[in-house]
């Protein structure tokens, strides 16, 4: 039952702040409906949850109006968004957290909408990772800023798979250092099975599943 998984999580992320010395407030459960039909985004709304987490800017976008009455929600993007749908995106989310280009912030301005924006970054060589590399930082940050419509709040990022929340955990600490050097608050960091580690290593916002929801269909 979804109830029950929820108190679950929310037990573990008590127990992470607490072990961290953090307050249970600092950190947002963003609940991940990726694959999961729009009854299910209700379910966790009516115990509750307020932020939800989309990969795909086309499945949002069919299943977006048939939640169109809750209120006082925040969809974040966190799959990988192509320049060519961003303009859809910025009006379907109120938060992109995989920005990693200067054009896809270009883009994103022009949807002129206020955005809130994080940067994805990528931490590690795998091939098939999107993000930014930490030497991009400074120039990508600098043309977020300069766009009047793009908020900047943070960084995200998805270690390469590991049910060891130790493997993940340097990634972890590497995001939180990158974002005190740049001066943003937000980290979007930790998933179902490595959500301590993330939370113990300063994440404000855990993206989370499997461990509400249950496995996903595959493709
Ligand atoms: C699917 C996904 C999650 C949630 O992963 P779980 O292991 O199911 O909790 C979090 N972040 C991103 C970027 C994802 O794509």
């Amino acid at each position: 039952m979804l109830s029950e998984r929820l108190a679950r999580v929310e037990e573990r992320i008590q127990d992470a702040a607490l072990r961290a010395g953090r307050k249970r407030e600092e950190i947002t459960l963003i609940a991940v409906t990726k694959k999961f039909p729009a009854e299910v985004t209700r379910e966790a709304y009516e115990l509750g949850l307020r932020c939800f987490g989309e990969n795909y800017v086309q499945e949002f976008e069919r299943k977006h109006p048939a939640l169109a009455d809750l209120t006082g929600v925040e969809y974040h993007l966190i799959g990988h968004l192509q320049s060519n749908k961003a303009r859809i995106a910025g009006e379907l989310f109120q938060v992109i957290e995989t920005v990693d280009s200067e054009k896809l912030a270009k883009r994103l301005e022009q949807s002129n909408r206020p955005l809130e924006i994080m940067i994805e970054v990528k931490l590690s060589h795998e091939e098939s990772k999107e993000g930014a590399a930490p030497e991009e930082l400074p120039a990508l940050i600098a043309a977020i800023r300069a766009c009047p419509n793009l908020h900047l709040t943070g960084l995200m990022t998805m270690p390469p798979w590991c049910d060891d929340p130790e493997v993940t955990r340097p990634y972890f600490r590497r995001l939180a250092a990158l974002a005190r050097e740049h001066g943003l608050a937000k980290l979007s960091m930790g998933m179902s099975h490595d959500l301590e580690a993330a939370i113990e290593e300063g994440s404000t916002h855990v993206r989370v599943g499997t461990a509400l929801f249950g496995p996903r269909k595959k493709e």
